[in-house]
């Protein structure tokens, strides 16, 4: 009768033992199925659902402010829109200055970056960029008066007016002899220029374009011929698990017609094919 009950005991201590192990078994595998997922990089799904993006908004027709609201618009504000509308994504801007974007990605302060920025071997050291979305280059820019410069060559000994952190900075400081002035935004070394109180400005040739061709800058020319090839994209922190889901969304605007109509809406003429590794092209 003893050993009976105390048989009885055993088998209820290990049947609930069991049913424990079984509770257990079952409540981890939720939460291991969720960290295997989120923790593989190659995931299309987004980490966030709004997309916090830089900006500087002094790059017209890229982006640029109008109003007394200083509402952002311009062809790269177009694109990250229909990017996060494709994407399922709100975009949130933020405005910073040129050479402090990189540093935002880098911490984490934003989640991407859409900037006419160039994607380059040395940025792709420390940020990841989309696929390339328009392809650029760099001019010289100098008044329509001067007739003696056509190529860096004739800028020795010159002064040449940039914004900072840009590719046209880094160019500029390869002339020898030249006194680089270096600004904050992109709009000042042009009003420099147009002042008289540089020589030239390296700068984009698209920016340099628009505002020859819109009249915000009078007496200005472009000479010589396109320093460099250059292709911008959207970047992120390196290696992002957003950047699937922005390639993604751009792919869809490219395929479905929209990226032609904001292209046409920006510079009125339809773009040529697009190369779709960032790395490919890096300047
Ligand atoms: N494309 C240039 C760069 O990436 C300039 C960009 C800009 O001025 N916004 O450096």
């Amino acid at each position: 009768m003893v050993r009976s009950t105390l048989r009885w005991w055993r088998q209820l201590v290990l049947a609930l033992s069991c049913l424990l192990l079984v509770i257990a078994c079952n409540n981890s595998s939720p939460t291991s199925t969720k960290s295997a997922s989120s923790s593989s990089g190659g995931s299309s799904n987004p980490t966030v659902t709004t997309l916090k993006v830089a900006t500087d908004p002094t790059f017209a027709p890229f982006e640029f402010q109008v109003g007394n609201q200083k509402q952002t618009q311009g062809f790269d504000i177009d694109l990250i829109n229909g990017i996060g509308k494709a994407a399922g994504l709100q975009i949130q801007l933020q405005s910073m200055r040129f050479d402090g974007i990189i540093p935002a990605l880098q911490s984490g302060n934003v989640d991407a970056a859409i900037s006419g920025m160039t994607i380059t071997k040395k940025r792709l050291d420390v940020v990841s960029f989309s696929r390339p979305y328009i392809k650029a280059g760099l001019a010289i820019a100098v008044q329509d008066s001067n007739n003696s410069v056509t190529s860096l060559a004739d800028l020795k000994d010159k002064k040449i007016a940039v914004q900072i952190g840009t590719t046209g900075a880094a160019e500029a400081k390869k002339v020898p002899g030249a006194q680089i002035i270096t600004f904050d935004t992109s709009d000042l070394p042009m009003r420099e220029l147009g002042n008289g109180n540089v020589d030239a400005v390296v700068t984009d040739a698209p920016a340099t374009l628009h505002a020859i061709k819109t009249g915000s800058l009078k007496g200005i020319k472009i000479v010589g011929k396109l320093l460099t090839q250059e292709y911008y994209g959207i970047a992120v922190p390196k290696n992002s698990a957003n950047l699937e889901a922005i390639n993604k969304g751009l792919d869809t605007l490219i395929q479905n017609g929209t990226y032609d109509k904001i292209y046409q809406r920006w510079f009125n003429t339809k773009p040529s094919p697009l190369p779709t590794s960032a790395s490919a092209v890096a300047a």
